[in-house]
Parts: C-alpha cells; sequence; structure tokens
C-alpha cells in the first residue's frame, strides 16, 4: 500500500500520534498500471474536493489532532492536475512543522524538483518496478515511463536538498525477483541508497479485507535472494508490511536480512481521498466506499467531520492552528 516508503521504519509517527496521507484528486494518473491500489479502491472515481478544500482540512487536523506527519500520494502527486492540491498540503505542512512525504511515480520529478525544494518534502518515494526498460514499461502500463522516471531521479539525486531524501520502491509480483535482481545495481549506479519492496496487494470487495497475493513462504524466499543483491551494493533494504497481512511468523532475522516495516498503530493512519472519504487502518485494504466517514465541505466544517470520523483521535488539548 506504500505508506511504509513514507517515513523511516525508526520514525513510524504513529507510535506517537497520528499520520495524515492524502490522495489527492487526478482523474487519471498518467501512468496505467494494472494492479493500481487507488483504481482498486475506486478511490479517484469522481473528486470532489479542491485545493481549498485540502489545505483547509490539514489546517482543522493539526488544529485537533497530533498529526506527526503528512504523506501525499496519488493518483500522481506531481502531475499538473494534483500539483495545487499538493502544494496546498506540502504548505500547510511547512507552516506547521510538521514532516511531509510524497510518493510519485517520478515522470513529472524532473519539473517539480524546485518547487519540492522550495516546500522542504521530507521523504520522496519514487516508484519503479524493474531496471529494465521493457518490463518496467509494461508494469507501469505506457511506453516511456522508465525514461521518464530514471530522468526523474537523477534529478533528484543532484538536488542539494533532496538528494538524501530520495528512496525508491517497487513492487514484488508473484514470480517476480528476475524483473528486480538488477535493481540494486542499477540504483547504486544512480546514486540512490535506499531501496523498498512492496509485495502485491489485491483490495478486498464487497467489504472484504484484501491482502498480499503470495503466500507469505514465496515472499520471504524472494526477498532472500533480493537482500543479498541489495547487500552487495551496500543498499538500505526493507519490505513492507503496513498493515501487517503477511504470516511472517517462520521469518527470523537471521535468515532475511532486510527489515519488515509495519505500521506500529494502524489505528492511527488516516486517509482523505479526493471524493471526501476518510478510511482509517485496515479499512485501507477495502474499497472506498466503505471508507469510516464522508466529508461534503458545504455541510459541516472540515473540524466537525474529524469530531464526527475519529473522536478517539482527538487530542485531549486544543493543539491550535501553528
Ligand atoms: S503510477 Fe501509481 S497512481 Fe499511477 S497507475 Fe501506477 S500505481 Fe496507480
Amino acid at each position: 500500500m506504500a505508506f511504509g516508503p513514507a517515513w523511516d521504519a525508526s520514525s513510524d509517527p504513529t507510535t506517537v500520534g497520528v499520520a495524515a496521507t492524502f490522495v489527492v484528486p487526478a482523474t487519471e494518473c498518467d501512468l496505467a498500471c494494472p494492479v493500481c491500489v487507488i483504481k482498486q479502491r475506486g478511490e479517484a472515481k469522481s473528486p470532489v474536493l479542491t485545493a481549498a478544500d485540502y489545505g483547509h482540512f490539514l489546517q482543522a487536523a493539526f488544529a485537533v489532532l497530533p498529526v506527526m506527519r503528512v504523506c501525499i500520494q496519488g493518483y500522481e502527486p506531481l502531475l499538473p492536475e494534483s500539483w495545487d492540491c499538493t502544494k496546498a498540503l506540502l504548505g500547510a505542512s511547512r507552516i506547521s512543522a510538521v514532516p511531509t512525504s510524497v510518493i510519485t511515480n517520478g515522470t513529472h520529478l524532473s519539473d517539480r524538483v524546485v518547487e519540492l525544494e522550495a516546500l522542504d518534502v521530507g521523504k520522496l518515494t519514487v516508484s519503479l518496478d524493474s531496471s529494465d526498460l521493457v518490463t518496467n514499461d509494461r508494469r507501469r502500463g505506457r511506453k516511456g515511463a522508465f525514461q521518464k522516471t530514471v530522468s526523474g531521479i537523477e534529478r533528484a539525486v543532484k538536488s542539494r536538498v533532496l538528494a538524501n531524501r530520495v528512496a525508491v520502491a517497487s513492487i514484488l509480483y508473484p514470480h517476480g525477483v528476475e524483473a528486480l535482481i538488477g535493481m540494486p545495481e542499477f540504483l547504486a549506479s544512480v546514486g540512490i541508497r535506499r531501496w523498498s519492496l512492496s509485495p502485491l496487494i489485491r483490495i478486498g470487495h464487497d467489504g472484504s479485507q484484501g491482502g498480499f497475493v503470495e503466500s507469505a513462504d514465496r515472499v520471504k524466499a524472494a526477498v532472500e535472494v533480493l537482500a543479498r543483491e541489495a547487500g552487495r551494493y551496500d543498499l538500505e533494504f526493507f519490505v513492507d508490511d503496513e498493515f501487517k497481512v503477511l504470516d511472517a511468523s517462520s521469518w527470523t532475522p537471521e535468515e532475511t536480512r532486510p527489515s519488515r516495516r509495519a505500521i506500529a498503530r494502524a489505528e492511527r493512519l488516516l486517509r482523505l481521498d479526493p471524493q471526501g472519504g476518510l478510511s482509517v487502518g485496515r479499512d485501507l485494504l477495502a474499497e472506498s466506499r466503505f471508507a469510516r466517514a464522508r466529508w461534503i465541505p458545504g455541510d459541516e466544517s472540515p473540524t466537525e467531520f474529524i469530531q464526527r470520523a475519529v473522536p478517539e483521535l482527538i487530542a485531549p488539548e486544543p493543539l491550535g492552528i501553528a
């Protein structure tokens, strides 16, 4: 689900507060990954929220919730159609000194580096699914995706502000080791030091929760191979299992070198989608229509909505708007 890449395991915001994550309202991505979680969840079908709504929501969240990190992802936050919303969220976070993360497909990254520096984005995760151009583009559903994404990565790595904040995330498909085996060498060659792996997720339908497509044993076998390869190039390497849905009881740190990254308290992870749906924790493994609550900006202030939707997360004392 790609939240793990949005922060380091050592600074998981849900251990002490709330992580506020956002899907910003592009009606269509410029790539067409057949496994897209945003598409599977139906989050961006009929966007109703504007950039101003996102800004108002976040200011209200800062005032009443202990927000420790803001994370922006998909459809694609750097697209022209999404960029005003992304800027509104990053700008409000910067003013309130709340750390931020952006997860991007990287195709517009080259053009946004200067603005992302100015907005002081804290962590930038770029998704790339193979070091092989043809394989990557097939998985991302568009020819030319690889070259645009890699140009973006190279540009970000040259930025004095962003160089140490950039990481790459890849999806591990079933039987997908071959497509990823060349990634560590490739990433090292372009100056990337952190790589994370997200086993493929299937979103649940009709209210049922989804989960990983592969069994824990098969994921483990793939991870062992890829971890060894990452070690050869001295990369930091993580496997993302945000909601602890992987039965990893048979894994040991000795056997499986990378850290398995999970969210400490999933019930403190919020996600606002462009239809105003607010999903909480493991709700995110099901379609957006099963969201905890839905915000209609004309009908309810953002503060009233947050108080109605997640009363259990309200901070005991007013936090004030920074
Ligand atoms: S790049 Fe991301 S948002 Fe776009 S289709 Fe692929 S998974 Fe979905």
